[in-house]
C-alpha cells in the first residue's frame, strides 16, 4: 500500500510549476533534433510539457527557467511555434534592455574606486541598492542614502542589501549568524579549502570574513547567484551572476571559466558545492545543473580518481527527500534542523523605522506561534558519509552508533525499523500494521489500510501518476510512459477515486467540507511556516 500523501506531497505538487487540479506542468526532455532553446532575459528557457490527467497528447512549450511567476518573466513559446523575424528582433532587443545597466567589468572598476574613497565619501543608495561614487551623488539626492559605509559593511553586503522578497522567484531566506557559523565551522572541520556557494551569499561572505590567522581564512569561496546586486561587492573571481536553473552564466565564457578554474584547482581536491536554492523551484532542473557542475569538476580529475565524487551540501526541505533521491540516490539527509533564518519583521521595521534582524528562534511571534513548533523543515542533503558530520550536542543532537550518524534527541532509534526514523524533528511512532514509523499525529486508518492524519478523507485526496494512476510515482518516472491504454485506465482509476470521494463527501455533508477547509488552512499555515523558517 502506498503511503498517504501528506502536506509535503502537496507542497511538492505546488512546486511543480503551478500544477492545478487535473493538469500540471513538468520538465520535458528536448528531442535530439531540437533547436537550441530560445532565450529570455534569464538565459536559455526550459522546455515544459503540460500534462493533462490521463491524456497523453500534450503540446510542449518553452518558458523561463528562473521565474515561476509570469509577472517576473512572461516568456512563452510553443515548441513548434515559428516566430517572424520582427518578433525575434523585438525579443532580442527586449533581452538586451533587461541586462544589468553595468557590465561585470564596470562593476569591478567601480568597486575598486569605491574602496579607495575616504569613509566620509562612501555612500550607499538604499533606494537604488547601489554603491555611489561621488559623480553619482547628484542623481540620488532625493533618495534614501546611507553614508560612512565601512569596510565591515562592504564585506557583509547581505546586511546592506534588502533581501529580495518575491516569494515565487527570488525568495532570499538568509541564514541567521548561528546557522551560518555552524556551516562554516563544519566545512573547515571537514578540511575543505574551497567552497562553491550556489545561492548562499551569506555563507560566502562569512567564509571570506574570517580573520587572517584563523584556520578558516585559508578557505576560498566563489558565489554563484542570480542576484546581480552582489556584483558591486566582489571582483570577478569571487562572484558570478548565474542562474542555477539552467546553468547560465550571464557574463558568458569568462565567468564560466572562473567557475571551472575554481572547481579544478588542485586537481579538484578540497572543493565542496554548497547550495540553498529557492524552495519553489523544480528539483529536476537543479539536479541537471548540479550534474553539470559535477562534470566540470570531473574534467579536472586524473584517471585514477574517476571513482571520486564532488562533495555536495544541498540545503532543501525534508519533504523533497524522495525527489532528490531520484537524481542523487546516495545522498543522505542529515538530521540537522537548526536552520534559523534571518528575516525582516515588517511590523517592527515600520515601528522603528529601520530593518530589524531577528533570529526566529528568539522571536516572540514564532516562539508563541500557533503550532508551538520551532523546527525548520530545512535539511542538508549530502554525499559525505554522515558519521563524519558532527552535529552540536548543545543544540540537542546525539550520535546513534547503530545508524552511524548524528540525530536529534527526539529522533529515537526504532528497533523494528532498524533506524532513527523521524524526519521532522518529532518523535515518530512505530505502526505494526504499516510496518514502519509514522508521524506522532497520525493514526492507523482501517479503511485506508495505512496511517494518516485523523481528519483525512479516506482515499479521497490522492492524485496518482497522470499515466497509470499509481500513487507512488509521477508521470515523468512512470514505467508505462508511452502507453495510451494505461492512460485511459488511469482516467478511470482517478474518476473512480473522485466519485468515491464525492459520495463520501455528500454523505458526510458539512463535516467533510469543514475537514477540507481545515486541510487547506493547514496547508497554508504549513507553507507559511516553512517560508518563514
Ligand atoms: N540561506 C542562504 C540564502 C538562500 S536564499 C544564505 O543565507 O546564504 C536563495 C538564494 O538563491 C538567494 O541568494 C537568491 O538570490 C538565489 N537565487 C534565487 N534564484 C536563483 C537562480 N535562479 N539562480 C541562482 N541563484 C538564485
Ligand atoms: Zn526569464
Ligand atoms: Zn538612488
Ligand atoms: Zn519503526
Ligand atoms: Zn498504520
Amino acid at each position: 500500500m502506498a503511503a498517504p500523501r501528506s502536506r509535503p506531497a502537496a507542497v511538492e505538487a505546488e512546486a511543480d510549476a503551478g500544477r492545478q487540479g487535473g493538469s500540471g506542468v513538468e520538465l520535458a526532455l528536448p528531442s535530439d533534433t531540437a533547436a537550441a532553446a530560445p532565450l529570455c532575459p534569464h538565459g536559455p528557457t526550459l522546455l515544459f510539457v503540460k500534462v493533462n490527467r490521463g491524456k497523453e497528447e500534450t503540446r510542449r512549450f518553452y518558458a523561463c527557467s528562473a521565474c515561476r511567476d509570469r509577472k517576473d518573466c512572461n516568456f512563452f513559446q510553443w515548441e513548434d511555434e515559428k516566430l517572424s523575424e520582427a518578433r525575434l528582433a523585438a525579443r532580442e532587443a527586449y533581452n538586451q534592455r533587461c541586462r544589468p545597466p553595468l557590465s561585470r567589468t564596470q562593476c569591478v572598476e567601480r568597486y575598486l574606486r569605491f574602496i579607495e574613497l575616504p569613509l566620509s565619501q562612501r555612500k550607499f543608495c538604499q533606494s537604488c541598492q547601489q554603491l555611489l561614487l561621488p559623480d553619482d551623488w547628484g542623481d540620488h539626492r532625493e533618495h534614501q542614502v546611507v553614508g560612512d559605509v565601512s569596510v565591515t559593511q562592504l564585506r557583509r553586503p547581505s546586511q546592506l542589501l534588502y533581501p529580495l522578497e518575491n516569494k515565487k522567484t527570488n525568495a532570499q531566506y538568509l541564514f541567521a549568524d548561528r546557522t551560518c557559523q555552524f556551516l562554516a565551522d563544519l566545512l573547515s572541520t571537514l578540511g575543505f579549502r574551497r567552497v562553491l556557494c550556489v545561492g548562499t551569499p551569506r555563507l560566502h561572505e562569512l567564509i571570506r570574513l574570517t580573520e587572517p590567522g584563523d584556520k578558516k581564512s585559508n578557505i576560498k569561496s566563489l558565489l554563484l547567484d542570480i542576484d546581480f546586486r552582489y556584483s558591486q561587492f566582489y571582483v570577478e573571481d569571487s562572484f558570478c551572476h548565474y542562474n542555477m536553473f539552467n546553468h547560465h552564466f550571464f557574463d558568458g565564457k569568462a565567468a564560466l571559466e572562473v567557475c571551472r578554474a575554481f572547481l579544478q584547482e588542485d586537481k579538484g581536491e578540497g572543493v565542496i558545492l554548497v547550495t540553498d536554492p529557492p524552495f519553489g523551484g523544480l528539483v529536476e532542473p537543479l539536479a541537471i545543473t548540479f550534474k553539470k557542475l559535477i562534470a566540470m569538476w570531473k574534467e579536472g580529475q586524473s584517471q585514477d580518481e574517476s571513482q571520486k565524487e564532488l562533495p555536495i551540501f544541498w540545503i532543501f526541505p525534508y519533504f523533497f527527500e524522495s525527489r532528490i533521491h531520484q537524481f542523487f540516490p546516495n545522498f543522505c539527509m542529515l538530521d540537522y534542523q537548526h536552520f534559523h533564518r534571518r528575516f525582516i519583521c515588517v511590523d517592527e521595521a515600520m515601528k522603528y523605522g529601520c530593518m530589524l534582524e531577528v533570529d526566529y528562534d528568539n522571536h516572540a511571534l514564532y516562539k508563541h506561534g500557533k503550532t508551538g513548533r520551532k523546527q525548520s523543515p530545512v535539511r542538508i542533503f549530502t554525499n559525505i558519509p554522515p558519521n563524519k558530520i558532527i552535529l552540536p550536542t548543545e543544540e540537542g543532537y546525539r550520535f546513534c552508533p547503530l545508524c552511524q550518524r548524528y540525530v536529534s534527541l527526539e529522533n529515537r532509534h526504532c528497533e523494528h525499523c532498524g533506524s532513527c526514523t523521524s524526519k521532522d524533528g518529532r518523535k515518530w511512532n512505530h505502526c505494526f500494521l504499516c510496518r514502519k514509523c509514522v508521524k506522532p499525529s497520525w493514526i492507523h486508518c482501517s479503511i485506508c489500510n495505512h496511517c494518516a492524519v485523523p481528519d483525512h478523507s479516506c482515499e479521497g485526496t490522492k492524485d496518482g501518476c497522470f499515466i497509470c494512476g499509481e500513487l507512488d510515482h509521477k508521470r515523468s518516472t512512470c514505467p508505462n510512459i508511452g502507453t495510451c491504454k494505461k492512460a485511459n485506465k488511469a482516467v478511470r482509476k482517478q474518476k473512480q477515486r473522485r466519485s468515491n470521494k464525492m459520495k463520501m463527501e455528500s454523505r458526510k455533508g458539512q463535516s467533510m467540507n469543514h475537514a477540507s477547509v481545515t486541510r487547506k488552512k493547514k496547508r497554508r499555515e504549513g507553507a507559511h511556516q516553512y517560508l518563514c523558517s
